[in-house]
């Protein structure tokens, strides 16, 4: 089992660099599209948790940590995951530690994504979603190539509730607070490949395939 988390702040790319390393076999797993999806499905926990990601606020670590153990516990030696907005905080770290090595394996390799405030409050209100495939766009910097309709779905593509000016300060905020001490924590385990996510997407994807080698 290979395990690769993503780290950085809202906006960094996390969601950008996924798709060339889904090409490349990973399975992306990102808690925030999971919730997004129990939000779509109005699950008890969907509810729940819109009031918290549209105020910008995480959701409670058990309720993540759940979500992540379900999903990887009937998996082969040979998978290999891709964790985007996961861990977020030390105690989701530390679940995530002794979830993997229950099962085996350890993380191979954290991706920090370095990216300034100022970057990424406007990506992040520029940024269009496909509900149904994930695809992520962005008006001026990745625009689809035909209108404003996915490349892949041909379907509509929206603006996600969290991404207004406001909510971007708030979660930038939450990130510094309760995400930014995982830094330290993966350096310490020698884990940390940092990335200069604010430079064109093809760079950033180009560079973190490089920094990754032949995992
Ligand atoms: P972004 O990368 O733009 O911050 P995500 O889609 O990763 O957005 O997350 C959207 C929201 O979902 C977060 O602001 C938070 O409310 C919630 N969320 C996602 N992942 C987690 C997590 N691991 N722990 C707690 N809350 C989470
Ligand atoms: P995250 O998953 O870290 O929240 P996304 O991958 O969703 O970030 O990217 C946020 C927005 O910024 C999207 O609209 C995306 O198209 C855009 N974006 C991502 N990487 C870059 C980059 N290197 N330069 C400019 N815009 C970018």
């Amino acid at each position: 089992m290979k395990v690769v988390v993503l780290l950085g702040p809202p906006g960094a790319g996390k969601g950008t660099v996924a798709e060339v390393l889904v090409d490349k076999g990973f399975k992306h797993i990102s808690t925030g599209d999971l919730l997004r999806e129990q939000i779509r499905l109005e699950t008890p926990l969907g509810i729940e948790a819109k009031k918290l990601m549209d105020a910008g606020q995480f959701v409670r670590d058990d309720v993540v940590v759940g979500m992540i153990r379900d999903l990887m516990k009937d998996s082969g030696a040979d998978a290999k995951f891709l964790f985007d907005g996961f861990p977020r905080t030390l105690v989701q770290a530390e679940k995530l530690d002794e979830l993997i090595g229950s099962l085996g394996a350890t993380i191979e390799h954290v991706v920090q994504l370095e990216c300034p405030a100022e970057s990424i409050v406007e990506r992040l209100i520029g940024r269009r979603t496909c509900e149904k495939c994930g695809s992520v766009y962005h008006v001026t910097f990745n625009p689809p190539s035909n209108g404003d309709v996915c490349d892949v779905e041909g379907c509509a593509l929206t603006q996600r509730a969290d991404d207004t000016e406001e909510t971007v300060r708030k979660r930038l905020e939450v990130y510094a607070e309760r995400t930014a001490p995982l830094i330290t924590y993966y350096e310490v385990a020698g884990l940390i490949l940092k990335i200069n996510a604010d430079q064109p997407i093809v760079d950033v994807r180009a560079d973190v395939v490089k920094a990754l080698g032949k995992v």
